[in-house]
């Protein structure tokens, strides 16, 4: 079996997901599993909607409820099949009147806990999933919705909840099991799972992607396949870089350094479980299925490419602690550390001196917390709007002289915190964020201009507007 995972613009209206039913109609014999995200930008209107009604405008809130509302229930008349058109009216009226109750609650509670945040986001994927079932049955096949929640077992870290793997492993691969017999087609949602109340949870933003993966795993597929609305892994966000390049094949290692290191075409974590059981990866375009996307797998094939591709990650925070007290110390980092440990804050790139340590920091929502326990350290300074740029290739490992050609191509652009990371495969370094469209222009001029085309191919068209 497979999986087949199509993102917010691969279902945003009945166009696309009449795209859809083809791309899987043309797999049908693999039997696929259909992991699905949000329809366009409902995630964020239904967070917008919960802030609307936390700040106590209920009738604001339910009024951009009904534009959401109106566009699901014209999406599904325009792809049911006249026996399915009642039923389904019926279970997007239920989901909706549920949301109208949450939205009652957080204008109660007059705040959005994460619990109600979680309430409300993962709502779209419940929306957009029975739609996508019934247009895979107008289109001939025995589209089945399957309610992911009582199978993607988590903890209850409401907005960020992890996957209990152990529990949820056999329920996904009984619950899909099931739904794949006769030739069933199960329709399931992304980003959601539930604790073991059976309260409802989301993975992180992205995190359809993610889920898809943790299917594919627990199932064992063939292979897991992202539908996106790029020609697949390109040489950096096209949305900067208009000229951006498909990667025809990369390994797991190059892929993942990516997906940590900002390139949002996939979540952080989704190569985990994939890497785990070997499971070939590919991100495909919904909008070019002839195009075959870019293959993610163990090894990739040889490639004289030095880099492979350029992410960067926007708005994050630098925190420097100077200390004399560091000479010589020794446990003195594993304490440091221990700070953002307490504060469950992630840290994505360390430099130190003998008598200071940088860190980098994405999530800052802890920050206060952290920077008053860090004081007992030393002295403590913080730069924000910081961007961290990161290049990726395998080949990155033995080539001399690379730092050199990265740094003279952005000599005009101040460079803080470089890092050759310990995996060889990537070079980090950290600059001012209104500087980072400058420099990741720069370098992919100096490292994309001229293409290997064993390793790439250039765009049919200029993939987005940067
Ligand atoms: P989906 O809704 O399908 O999950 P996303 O918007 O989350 O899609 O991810 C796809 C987007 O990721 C692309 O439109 C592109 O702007 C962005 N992106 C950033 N870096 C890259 C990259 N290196 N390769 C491809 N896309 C990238
Ligand atoms: N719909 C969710 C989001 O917008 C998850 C996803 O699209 O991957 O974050
Ligand atoms: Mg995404």
């Amino acid at each position: 079996m497979i999986v087949m995972k199509f993102g917010g613009t691969s279902v945003e209206d009945a166009t696309a997901i009449r795209r859809l039913t083809s791309i899987v109609r043309s797999q049908h014999h693999r039997q696929p599993v259909v992991a699905v995200s949000a329809m366009g930008k409902t995630t964020n209107g239904l967070l917008e909607c919960a802030r609307l009604a936390a700040s106590g405008d209920l009738t604001a809130a339910r009024e951009k409820l009904e534009t959401i509302a109106a566009h699901h229930f014209k999406t599904a008349d325009q792809l049911a099949l006249a026996e399915d058109k009642d039923s389904l009216r019926q279970a997007l009226g239920n989901r909706f009147d549920e949301i109208r109750a949450t939205l009652e609650q957080i204008k109660q509670a007059g705040e959005v806990t994460p619990r109600l945040s979680d309430a409300m986001s993962a709502n779209g994927e419940l929306l957009s999933s029975p739609v996508v079932a019934a247009a895979l049955r107008a289109d001939g096949m025995k589209g089945v919705w399957v309610d992911v929640r009582p199978l993607m077992r988590t903890n209850d870290d409401f907005t960020r909840a992890v996957v209990q793997f152990e529990l949820a492993n056999p329920k996904l691969k009984e619950g899909f099991t099931a739904a794949l017999t006769d030739g069933g087609v199960p329709v399931t949602q992304g980003f959601i799972g539930s604790t073991a109340e059976g309260v409802t949870t989301t993975i992180g933003r992205g995190g359809s992607d993610y889920s898809a993966s943790i299917i594919g795993a627990a199932l064992d597929a063939d292979e897991i396949q992202i539908w996106t609305d790029v020609d697949g892994i390109l040489t950096t966000d096209p949305r900067i870089v208009s000229e951006a390049a498909k990667v025809k094949t990369i390994s797991f290692a190059e892929a993942s350094e990516l997906a940590y290191f900002g390139a949002k075409v996939l979540h952080p974590s989704t190569l985990l479980p994939a890497m785990a059981k070997e499971i070939p990866v590919c991100v495909r375009n919904s909008r070019r299925p002839q195009n075959e996307g870019t293959a993610i797998v163990r090894t990739a094939p040889p490639s004289s490419a030095l880099v492979k591709a350029i992410a960067f990650k926007r708005g994050i925070s630098v925190i420097n602690i100077a200390s004399d007290r560091m000479l010589m110390a020794y446990g003195f980092l594993a304490r440091l550390f221990d700070v953002f440990a307490r504060h469950e804050t992630p840290v994505d790139m360390v430099a130190t001196s003998e008598v200071s340590v940088s860190v980098t920091l994405d999530d800052t929502r802890n920050l206060d917390p952290v920077l008053a326990d860090l004081q007992a350290f030393g002295e403590v300074s913080v730069e924000r709007d910081q961007a961290l740029i990161c290049l990726v290739g395998e080949k990155l490992k033995f080539t001399p002289g690379v730092a050199s050609r990265i740094f003279s191509s952005i000599e005009q652009v101040n460079v803080s915190m470089i890092s050759h990371g310990a995996s060889a495969i990537n070079v980090s370094f950290i600059v001012a964020d209104r500087d980072v469209e400058q420099a990741v222009k720069s370098l992919h001029r100096e490292f994309f201009s001229q293409l290997d085309m064993a390793t790439f191919e250039a765009p049919a068209v200029a993939q987005a507007s940067a």
